[in-house]
């Protein structure tokens, strides 16, 4: 039997600009594609409209339509990973199995668990650096640990950047006849899942090079939604982070940034796996908590009484999507005006945002609440009304998303600012005393 590769998709789902995809068919043997929805990742999904799965879905259809013009397809199964393995080995004679690098603890203790599976086997497993420009310890301080101060390492990273000389896209997408033949089926159905169909409605991403060159002026103001959208993409990689790279140099170093944070959090959660449940400051894990429910329940439903924080957790409820700006007020919000832990603000939006990345969604936590690498110090509490006068002044964001929002007569406060600001000053500072 001819001895043929696997290309395993994760969270890579496109054919173009594709470092793993590049790496697989350099062997010259052909290369049979996979995706695994993981049951141990959907079975902690606990909502059958996710958006997240339709996206992933949608994208392997959009694949799977490529390669049948090849004669081939991607082989999709529902299980957990050593099962699948278990069957494409038995299946098939299996020189390598190529994959792109994921840096979750989770993602690398799998990964682990295959590369043994397939040793055993005499199988290769190679994996490679794709979502991110610099990884692991490729940006570390002069001293060989890791930076935790955004500002140093973002210096470095661009320093970094200049000197590399072949950051820029892969060759194209991949030949015709890299690909292994074989006569392709319809993808499993969205309902064998134990999904539904979603309002998301999956395209190739573009890259909107009107927003990156105005990204500067207009990115804090919610009302112009005027960012780009690509966190999604990003996530599950249906758009290269070298095609983003590229579109921000020359045009917005603001843009840019953004696209270091990313990088940033990533090595955070990968140099400091703790972080996953604990604060990265170990000391701000004696904070009291209030964790009141009802003022949870409150926030989640966008029913606090502070018209861009419930503005922005509606538009959350309703679109998986909300504004940076916002997100950040929102998140102060829980932490400090109501005390709440900021792990059930982290769980809240893993949940709902659809394009939820754990080293994001920590590390901007983390920021908010204060115990972060690199946050806020305590004592800067944001203040929601003055964030609404200076990012939102006409109301538009908050007429948008909020339904109950009147000009007169509102939701009373379930806090008001100034004693929250107090009491949240005196929980912190007795805590880190
Ligand atoms: C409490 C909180 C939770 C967040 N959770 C997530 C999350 O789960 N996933 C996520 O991708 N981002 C998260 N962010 C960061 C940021 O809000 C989103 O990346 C951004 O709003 C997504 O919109 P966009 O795609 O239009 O981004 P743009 O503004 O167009 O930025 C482009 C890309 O840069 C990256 N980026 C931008 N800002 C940040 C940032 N502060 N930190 C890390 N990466 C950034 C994202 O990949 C984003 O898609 C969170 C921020 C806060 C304050």
């Amino acid at each position: 039997m001819e001895k043929i590769n696997i290309f395993w998709f994760r969270r890579d789902l496109r054919l173009e600009d594709h470092q793993g995809l590049r790496a697989a068919m350099a062997s010259g043997r052909k290369v049979l594609p996979i995706f695994i929805f993981d049951l141990s990742i959907l079975e902690r999904l606990d909502d059958q409209y996710d958006r997240r799965v339709d996206y992933i879905y949608q994208a392997l259809q959009f694949i799977h339509a490529q390669l049948k013009m090849f004669h081939s397809g991607i082989r999709v199964y529902h299980s957990h990973p050593v099962d699948a393995f278990e069957q494409l080995t038995a299946e098939f004679s299996i020189h390598t199995v190529y994959c792109t690098n994921d840096y979750e603890p989770k993602a690398l203790q799998r990964d682990s668990q295959i590369r043994q599976l397939l040793a055993a086997k005499q199988i290769g497993f190679v994996s490679v650096k794709d979502q991110v420009m610099f990884e692991q310890d490729e940006i570390m301080k002069p001293d060989g640990t890791p930076y935790t101060v955004f500002t140093p390492y973002a210096t470095k990273w661009r320093e970094k950047l200049s000197r590399t000389a072949d950051y820029s896209k892969c060759p194209h997408a991949p030949a015709q006849n890299s690909w292994f033949t074989f006569q392709a089926d319809d993808l499993i159905s969205l309902h064998t899942l134990g999904f539904k169909k979603t309002d998301v409605q999956f395209s190739p991403p573009q890259l909107p090079i009107n927003f990156i060159q105005h990204y500067h002026q207009k990115h804090n103001f919610p009302a112009l939604d005027s960012t780009t959208h690509l966190g999604i993409a990003l996530r599950f990689g249906t758009i290269s982070i070298r095609e983003c790279v590229q579109a921000a140099l020359n045009r917005s170093d603001a843009w840019l940034n953004e696209l270091i944070w990313r990088e940033f959090f990533m090595q955070i959660l990968y140099h400091f796996p703790h972080v996953v449940n604990h604060c990265f400051k170990p000391s701000y894990e004696v904070i009291a908590w209030r964790n009141d429910e009802k003022e949870f329940k409150a926030w989640c439903e966008g029913k606090t009484g502070y018209p861009l924080v419930d503005a922005g957790m509606h538009q959350l409820n309703e679109t998986g999507f909300m504004h940076n700006r916002v997100r950040l007020v929102t998140a102060s919000f829980l932490c400090k005006h109501l005390l709440i832990d900021w792990r059930w603000g982290e769980a809240y939006f893993a949940a709902r945002l659809l394009d939820y990345e754990l080293a994001s969604n920590n590390g901007n936590w983390q920021w908010a609440a204060g115990c972060g690498c690199d946050a806020a110090p305590y004592f800067r509490i944001f203040n929601p009304d003055l964030q609404q006068k200076k990012f939102d002044k006409n109301l538009e964001y908050v007429k948008r998303w909020n339904p109950d929002f009147q000009d007169v007569f509102n939701l009373p406060p379930i806090v008001d600012h100034v004693t929250a600001r107090k009491r949240a000053l005196a929980v912190y500072s007795k805590a880190l005393r």
